[in-house]
């Protein structure tokens, strides 16, 4: 296992080289938010590479056939355009799989002949393709610009584009935007908002898609995803709180502008400050009061945090993944006064940088970070390789570095292929911050039982 033993150092500026990216293509991300609809079948517009890649990956993550339909396009396509196989595409899809919706995304194939999804829709609108009462709506993500994170943002942006309506009235509803998080995240956000009697809308929902209970016959299209009507009804809600403002922004400001529903930014609940911060933004807009039992789950956290501490405290962390999440766990590690030194995203925009820093507040000595397309996993390692980490937090890509320095290694993020679960679990909330305390310290003990001189093996650490 040699894999990353020449990574070498010091690490050399590079303007046009990334090494193993800390990222994905646009595509995944507008077929995962795609998938957060009910009765809603992605399509991809490109060809079947692409569309075997972006679904692979995303059954790799979470252990379930993820369906997507595709153009497959061709030479003579790639050449004149897809418009044909896709209006064959939406015809075929409709009668042999009835979804109520087609999510079509494009590829770098189909964007770089300039393929006019909107007018292609059209066309098949009047030729009759589409029966009454469903959609084709797009989102465009040609992938050698952004990341899977702005491909979910895209398609999210779209359902507000497509769907939302200002009513005659405001209703009592609160948008929630979960950004791109586990399904068990979205029903985590949800339990929460059920427990403070606050109603939300929460798009896309992938809670009982990607992690639909296994009943013995084959769904199609599982009981989850929000539904078209919900996705009306936005445009009438109280307010919008998008969190994370790179997967979940650009959807909160369209339903501002379009519906003039007031938006909200925050970070991803991860952690006990982000947490109070989504607890608070439900609480106020809302109008209610904070129950006693999620003070009670603060209160265990805060209990949580006040034993671990001790074995926490200078630990040195290295970060890579999507910004949002980023942000999020840095602050947090950093609040259990441990030191994120390291973060690198493939995923540009939203002014990361200065999140990062405002998060950590001066706390964290020789912090560095990076952004985009040379922010990958080779610079990552240069760095560990020039100051050692005593923890890496994040998806599978970092086991090798993992190996290569023994480091242990916990897996947090997209995507995680070499492990079965972690859909299951949320990360968000006070229940999801006990959560990753308990993976963390596990994982720094665990190093210290496998690695200290038997003299030094303690039964109570
Ligand atoms: S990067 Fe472009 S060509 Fe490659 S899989 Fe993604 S969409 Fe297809």
């Amino acid at each position: 296992m040699a894999l990353l033993r020449h990574t070498n150092q010091p690490a050399v500026e590079r303007q046009a080289l990334t090494i193993n990216p800390a990222k994905t293509c646009q595509p995944v991300g507008a077929l995962y938010a795609a998938l957060g609809v009910h009765n809603c079948l992605p399509h991809s517009h490109g060809s079947q590479g692409c569309c075997s890649y972006h679904r692979s990956v995303l059954t790799r993550h979470y252990k379930e056939p993820v369906m997507a339909a595709t153009s497959s396009f061709t030479e003579g396509s790639s050449v004149f355009g897809g418009q044909s196989n896709l209006l064959a595409a939406i015809e075929n899809i409709f009668t042999l799989y009835a979804p109520d919706i087609i999510a079509v995304h494009t590829t770098c194939l189909s964007e770089t002949i300039g393929d006019d999804i909107p007018q292609i829709a059209a066309k098949a609108q009047n030729e009759g393709k589409i029966p009454a009462g469903k959609f084709v709506i797009h989102a465009n993500t040609p992938s050698y610009v952004g990341s899977h994170v702005t491909g979910f943002a895209n398609m999210t942006k779209s359902l507000v584009s497509y769907f939302a309506e200002k009513g005659p009235a405001k209703l009592r509803t609160v948008n929630v935007v979960p950004g791109w998080v586990e399904p068990a995240d979205m029903r985590e956000i949800k339990r929460i908002a059920a427990l403070m009697g606050v109603e939300i809308i929460l798009f896309p929902d992938t809670s009982d898609v990607l992690d639909a209970p296994q009943i013995g016959k084959h769904e199609f299209y599982p009981r989850g995803g929000v539904t078209v009507q919900a996705l009306r009804k936005t445009g009438s809600s109280q307010a919008t709180i998008a969190l994370g403002p790179t997967a979940s922004g650009s959807a909160a400001l369209e339903l501002e502008k379009k519906c003039e529903v007031e938006a909200t930014m925050l970070e991803l609940p991860i952690g006990l400050r982000a947490t109070d911060a989504f607890i608070d933004a439900l609480r106020r807009i809302a109008g209610v009061e904070v129950p006693q039992a999620l003070k009670d789950e603060r209160g265990r956290l805060m209990d949580v945090i006040t034993d671990m501490h001790q074995y926490f405290y200078g630990k040195r962390v290295a970060l890579w993944g999507d910004p949002d999440q980023l942000v999020s766990l840095a602050g947090f590690l950093a609040d259990v006064d441990m030191q994120p030194v390291y973060t690198v995203t493939g995923t540009p925009g939203r002014a990361f940088e200065e999140r990062l820093t405002r998060v950590l507040a001066g706390r964290v000595p020789g912090v560095r970070m990076r952004q985009g397309a040379q922010a990958d996993m080779f610079l990552l390692h240069q760095w560990i390789k020039e100051q050692a980490v005593d923890l890496l937090v994040g998806n599978t890509y970092g086991k090798y570095i993992a190996r290569d320095e023994n480091i242990p290694l916990v897996r947090h993020g997209f995507p995680i292929l070499d492990r079965v679960g972690h859909a299951y679990f949320p990360s968000v909330g006070y229940l999801g911050g006990i959560r990753m305390l308990e993976k963390i310290l596990q994982a720094l003990q665990d190093k210290q039982d496998r690695d200290c001189p038997e003299e030094a093996v303690e039964l109570v650490m």
